[in-house]
């Protein structure tokens, strides 16, 4: 697990900001998204493709949307819980390369998954859709897995935590 749970959420969004009271707060989390790529490049937007259990498993900040004030904050990595590695996660850029083409049956047309910071409002006990923070090439964004569209295979970063680099092997997820 991360630092928060389910039921540490709820606590949140249901006390609101501790210094103005509000009830909008915003949550900074990492999370998995899926990207359509043709020969490399990226031919869709973004698809979000998670759960409840990793979007809360992701969340590193919870701040307040009007006074700012921040009611959470972790600096471990996301995904691996190493110490103060996240901001090493955030200003880095993706260390996996992005395929040009399946690596088994050479097709072009690939999903590219990866671990990438989202922002999503809560007002009270409702999520707005989550937005992602960073496309392909900006820090941040980090893939860990390749689903080929005609063959099916997938090649999968395992060797290594995707957003920090301490090595294998890695904690798991729930969800
Ligand atoms: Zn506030
Ligand atoms: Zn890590
Ligand atoms: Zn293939």
């Amino acid at each position: 697990m991360g630092l928060l749970d389910e039921a540490g959420l709820d606590r949140l969004v249901t006390a609101g900001c501790t210094s103005c009271g509000g009830n909008k707060l915003v949550f900074l989390t990492y999370v998995d998204g899926l990207l359509p790529l043709m020969g490399g490049e990226p031919v869709g937007k973004i698809t979000w493709v998670y759960d409840g259990e990793k979007f809360v498993d992701g969340v590193y900040e919870v701040s307040c949307d009007s006074c700012k004030k921040i009611l959470f904050q972790s600096s471990i990595c996301p995904r691996c819980n190493a110490e103060e590695k996240l901001d090493d996660a955030l200003e880095s850029e993706n260390r996996w390369t992005v395929p040009m083409s399946c690596p088994s049956c050479e097709g072009e047309e690939v999903r590219y998954i990866a671990f990438l910071p989202a922002r999503v409002l809560y007002e009270g006990k409702r999520a707005e859709k989550a937005r992602a923070q960073a496309e392909l090439d900006d820090e941040g964004f980090h893939g860990y897995r390749v689903d080929c569209r005609s063959c099916g295979k997938v090649a999968e970063r395992i060797d290594r935590c995707p957003l920090c680099e301490t090595p294998a092997p890695l904690r798991a997820r729930p969800g």
